[in-house]
C-alpha cells in the first residue's frame, strides 16, 4: 500500500512538472487602418502589430505555434523560455491579409480561432476570411486554425446538448474543411460553466483558451485551460511586454 502511493505520489509530481510551464497567450481580433478609440479592444493597425511582433522578437521571447504547446502537455518536449502565443478570436480576413505576412517575415506563428458559421462572410462588421484563405494559412505551417464554436454563442445561456453541438459540430467543420485535428477551443467572450468545461473535454477538446480573468473561479479539470491577455490597439510594444511581465 505505502509502495503504491508513493507512486501515486512520484506521477502527480511528474504530471504538474510536465504541465506545469504555461506560454503567455496574446488575444488579437481585428486589423485595421484606422479605427476609432472605443473599438481598440477588437483593433489594432498593421504597423503597430508589426512593431508588437518584432519587439516580442527583438526582447527574447519565443513566438511559438499552438503544435508546440500541445507537444509540451503531451510530454514530447520542453518549452522554450519566454514562450508567447499569438491568437487572433472570430476569423477576421485581415488575419488573412495582414497578420499572415507580417508573421512569416518574422519567422513567428499565430493561430486563429474560427466561427465556423461566419466563415467568408462578408455581412458582418468586420469580413471574415475564406476556408480557401484558411487551408492556404494551415497548409503554410505559420498559423494554425481551432475553433471559437459554430456560432459565437455564450456557453453560459446553453444547455449542455446545445454547447456539444456548437463545439463538436465546430471541431468536424474544421477537420473536415482543413485537413488538420481540431483540439483546441477559444470560449466566446471568454464565458464558459463547469458544464461547457466537462462537455468540450469529453468532445476532444485538449485545451480551453479563456480571457483574462473572466470566469477564473470555475473548475476546468476536464480540459487544460489557458488564460489570455487582451491586447488593446493602443498599447505600445512596451506595454505588451510589462503586461506578459506582471502576468497581466
Ligand atoms: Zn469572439
Amino acid at each position: 500500500m505505502k509502495k503504491f502511493l508513493c507512486l501515486a505520489a512520484a506521477l502527480i509530481v511528474l504530471q504538474t512538472a510536465v504541465c506545469a510551464a504555461q506560454p503567455d497567450v496574446l488575444l488579437y481580433h481585428n486589423i485595421s487602418e484606422s479605427y476609432h478609440k472605443s473599438q481598440a479592444d477588437m483593433n489594432i493597425t498593421a504597423e503597430d502589430f508589426e512593431n508588437h511582433i518584432a519587439s516580442l522578437i527583438e526582447n527574447g521571447y519565443n513566438i511559438i505555434s499552438f503544435n508546440t504547446y500541445i507537444d509540451h502537455i503531451n510530454g514530447l518536449c520542453d518549452l522554450p523560455e519566454k514562450s508567447v502565443i499569438i491568437t487572433f478570436d472570430d476569423g477576421y480576413l485581415s488575419n488573412y491579409t495582414v497578420a499572415f505576412p507580417i508573421l512569416r517575415k518574422y519567422g513567428a506563428y499565430g493561430t486563429v480561432f474560427v466561427v465556423t458559421s461566419r466563415v467568408g462572410s462578408y455581412d458582418t462588421q468586420y469580413p471574415h476570411f475564406t476556408w480557401k484563405q484558411a487551408k492556404e494559412m494551415v497548409d503554410s505551417g505559420i498559423m494554425s486554425i481551432y475553433s471559437h464554436t459554430v456560432s459565437h454563442t455564450n456557453m453560459l445561456e446553453r444547455s449542455a446538448n446545445e454547447i456539444a453541438y456548437e463545439v463538436r459540430k465546430s471541431k468536424y467543420i474544421i477537420e473536415k474543411n482543413l485537413g488538420v485535428k481540431c483540439n483546441v477551443l477559444a470560449a466566446p467572450h471568454g464565458l464558459f460553466s463547469k458544464t461547457a468545461t466537462f462537455v468540450i473535454g469529453e468532445s476532444g477538446y485538449d485545451v480551453l483558451c479563456r480571457v483574462g480573468d473572466i470566469c477564473i473561479d470555475e473548475n476546468t479539470d476536464s480540459v487544460i485551460s489557458l488564460r489570455r491577455y487582451t491586447v488593446h490597439g493602443d498599447m505600445s510594444a512596451a506595454d505588451v511586454i510589462s503586461m506578459i511581465n506582471q502576468g497581466g
